[in-house]
């Protein structure tokens, strides 16, 4: 498993272009002996299939493959050896503990029903998970309860987190563009400015969350991008701001889209420019099921004892594994990274998944699948 994992780590692909891993991927099931491997789901999706030895329910097992257009720092024996990728975000561990939970449930299956290991593409666009569904997964592929793993910097290496409450936010992008017929900055009565239009903008969102959404509600409304003008004299014709806005619930999700739209309407109005709004929907929030959420716990004391279950805060962060639990009752849990407070978060470039808790994760992963189908018809 380590060296499978280090191998992925070596070449990682960027989202969408997994091309290489899914081939790796595919072949490796076929060495260890799943019943049927099923490609190009998706994009570069696989899904494989392992039975039981007596029908019954089906659950299933989801990893994410892809990596990061970021450079990883030098020097790491398994570092990447493609430029500008990386994975940073442990996807080449996820990938692994799935093959190696899909190694034990082969050595010894389960007793009755059918695990289904989907390994999934471009999560880092949040793409790869609808992509999937609109391509039938769950249709040509039914289950009737989806879990997966996701390990976390900070955390103690090895020890789980399971969370009963929205866990990882809801995201959604948006673009605004103020625009206006741009002119001479000695004679700003001759046109509208997208430059102040765009510096409200900045200003007034910020109210969107401290004043319109309930204190007992998160939220977060952040812009990543402001591009306008070239030269000290001249007043622009086009103002773009981009931006994030992350929340925990569908009302929330609604209102926020709804404030970001309204504001930059009342200010294109203000100061005179024409605006344009993309609002572009992402992902939605992690949810848990409960009883899978339980199910996960039970597994974690049954096996390793009840220390072993950590709490930690939830995340802004998002994750397209919010598209599959809304399409089925699932669980998303977290496994410690470790490396202490001053970890190597997600996404920077000295990350790097902790191959110390691969047999762990793959353990977990295997003994919820084989609980769930013992405990269900
Ligand atoms: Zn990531
Ligand atoms: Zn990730």
């Amino acid at each position: 498993m380590i060296a499978f994992r280090r191998e992925l780590h070596r070449h990682p692909e960027l989202s969408g272009k997994e091309q290489q891993t899914a081939q790796r991927i595919a072949t490796m099931l076929h060495e260890i002996g799943v019943d049927k491997v099923h490609e190009a789901i998706g994009g570069n999706g696989i899904v494989a299939i392992i039975d039981g030895l007596q029908p019954g329910a089906s659950v299933g097992l989801r990893a994410d493959i892809d990596a990061l257009p970021m450079q990883e720092i030098e020097g790491r024996a398994h570092g990447s050896t493609e430029n500008n990728v990386m994975h940073a975000c442990g996807h080449d561990g996820h990938t692994a503990m799935l093959m190696g939970a899909a190694l034990e449930l082969i050595k010894a299956r389960p007793a009755r029903g059918r695990v289904v290991l989907i390994f999934q593409p471009a999560e880092e666009l949040g793409s790869g998970a609808p992509a999937m569904l609109a391509d039938g997964l769950l249709e040509r592929f039914p289950v009737q309860a989806l879990f997966g793993l996701h390990n976390w910097p900070g955390v103690t290496a090895g020890d789980f987190v399971i969370h009963d409450v929205p866990h990882m936010a809801s995201s959604d992008d948006f673009e605004v563009c103020f625009q206006s017929s741009g002119g001479h900055g000695a004679m700003p009565h001759l046109t509208a400015d997208p430059i102040v239009a765009a510096g409200l903008f900045v200003t007034a969102i910020q109210q969107i969350v401290s004043r319109n959404i309930n204190p007992e509600d998160i939220a977060v409304v952040s812009l990543g991008s402001l591009q306008s003008g070239h030269a000290s004299n001249i007043i622009p014709a086009v103002a773009r701001l981009k931006g994030t806005a992350r929340c925990f619930r569908p009302e929330v999700r609604g209102q926020l889209e709804k404030r970001v739209r309204e504001v930059a309407e009342g200010i294109a109005q203000a100061s005179g420019c024409e605006m344009t709004l993309d609002y572009l929907p992402s992902t939605p929030a992690v949810v848990n099921d409960l009883d899978c959420a339980r199910l996960c716990r039970e597994v974690i004391t049954a096996q390793w004892g009840r220390d072993q279950l950590a709490s930690h805060p939830i995340s802004m962060g998002a994750d397209d594994m919010g598209f599959l639990l809304e399409a089925v009752p699932g669980a998303y849990a977290w496994i410690g990274n470790g490396r202490g407070e001053t970890a190597p978060a997600l996404h920077q470039p000295d990350y790097d998944f902790n191959d110390d808790i691969l047999a762990r994760g793959s353990e977990f992963l295997a003994s919820v699948a084989r609980r769930f189908l013992d405990n269900n018809d």
